[in-house]
């Protein structure tokens, strides 16, 4: 049996980093970049003025009141041909760009106009008002990293360089496969002895969710020549999931007919509750998973193992979920030389994280693992974990960290 850090590194040595598509800029976001971004440009692409006002020369302005003769105005979108000499200035607009000699530019509030003249009323610093060019990019600039996820500004700031595609890494296709002679569909009504397949939903939003295009299979019986079909037919994908029949039971056909579609098993049985009988394996760059058929064990393999692998391939460089430290509240009995994920309830006071034990630790309870859940890390060696002491409690959704209140600051 191999330790779940072993496991782990085994799924990601084995995880290639999927390549590119080019997107147009609009779809782009929350996509993960596949190329280094260049400005070409500078933006702004020339000085322009942040104020509505006049732009004159700093020199003419130290001190207050100053005479200037309007020679001309510069809506936005225009540039004035003139320059600005000394003793004048230019009626000038937010955005638009600074005449020739004119380095300042005078707040309209502290001006008056009159007669062709600008009387500015205050001292007014050189260089105010003014936005550089090339302040906020230089050409040559990145301005997008290979592994950045694209968000709205990145959206902004390509179109402001002129980028109207943009290439990002390509989706993990993810086909998902239930097996299991009990299951049924949603809108069917279980007979005695049946159940609803949950995991094919439960793994298509989690695909979804770790940045994968989901497929879902229909169920399969446990019959290993339908099992090996169509996990053969699912193999066009980057990554196949199934569920159920990967133990030790006489209906348990998956690991075979892996072997028979000449899937290299890198490992089976993991020292974890749940989800000891996880298996996995890979045929050329597909990724192999066969996942136990308990909800539960699926949803923890998945957390720990495959969300990992998928957002590798999607070229993310944050693989995992996030970890907080969180203080026991009550103490729990756990599978010694396991590696046990204790279902917890995350709250936050004023002395930090703490983690409730959820009541049922079945893996068939899947309630335990809704919002605000999270997986409290039992060391293989302990075969207790102490109220009072603190471990590390694994984020299942980002809901949970967030803190909803605006800062006090704010006022
Ligand atoms: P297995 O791993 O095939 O032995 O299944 C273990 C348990 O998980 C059994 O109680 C199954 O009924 C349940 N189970 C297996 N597959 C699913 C599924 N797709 N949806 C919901 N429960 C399942
Ligand atoms: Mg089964």
């Amino acid at each position: 049996m191999i330790s779940v850090g072993d496991a782990l590194r085994a799924v990601l040595e084995a995880t290639p980093v999927l390549g590119s598509e080019r997107l147009l800029l609009g779809t782009a976001s929350g996509r993960v970049a596949a190329e280094d971004v260049v400005s070409g440009r500078a933006v702004p692409a020339a000085a322009n003025s942040a104020m509505d006002g006049f732009a004159v020369r700093g020199d003419d302005v130290r001190a207050a009141p100053s005479w200037l003769r309007l020679i001309g105005s510069a809506p936005a979108g225009t540039v004035l041909g003139a320059p600005v000499q000394p003793g004048t200035a230019a009626k000038i607009f937010t955005g638009s760009v600074v005449p020739d000699g004119a380095d300042t530019v005078v707040r309209v509030e502290d001006t008056e106009e009159q007669d062709g003249m600008v009387v500015v009323r205050v001292p007014v610093r050189p260089g105010a008002n003014v936005r550089l060019a090339g302040e906020d990019i230089e050409p040559g600039a990145v301005v997008v990293e290979t592994g950045a996820v694209i968000g709205p500004a990145d959206v902004g700031v390509l179109a402001s360089v002129g980028r109207a595609t943009v290439a990002v890494h390509r989706r993990p296709r993810v086909a998902i496969l239930s097996t299991g002679a009990e299951l049924v569909e949603v809108d069917e009504t279980p007979g005695p002895g049946q159940v609803v397949n949950s995991n094919a939903y439960v793994l298509a939003a989690a695909v979804a969710e770790a940045g994968g295009e989901p497929a879902v299979l229909p169920i399969v019986r446990d019959r290993f020549e339908d099992i090996r079909d169509r996990l053969a037919e699912a193999a066009t994908a980057d990554v196949v999931l199934s569920t159920g029949g990967v133990s030790v039971g006489e209906f348990d056909f998956v690991k075979e007919a892996l072997d028979a579609l000449g899937v290299e098993r890198r490992f089976w049985k993991v020292a974890q509750k749940p989800g000891k009988p996880l298996t996995f394996g890979t045929r050329g760059r597909g990724l192999f998973f066969g996942l136990p058929g308990n909800p539960v064990s699926a949803l923890v393999c998945f957390a720990i193992y495959v969300r990992p692998a998928l957002r590798r391939l999607g070229g993310h460089r944050h693989l995992h979920l996030p970890v907080v430290d969180a203080t026991l509240e009550t103490s729990v009995r756990k599978a010694a030389k396991l590696t046990e994920f204790v279902r917890v309830w995350l709250s936050m006071s004023g002395a930090g994280w703490s983690a409730r034990p959820a009541a049922s630790q079945s893996s068939g309870v899947l309630t335990s693992l809704g919002r605000g859940a999270g997986l409290l890390v039992g060391p293989a060696a302990s075969d207790v974990l102490d109220a009072g002491a603190r471990y590390p409690v694994l984020v299942l959704s980002p809901e949970t960290l967030a803190r909803d209140r605006p800062p006090a600051e704010f006022g």
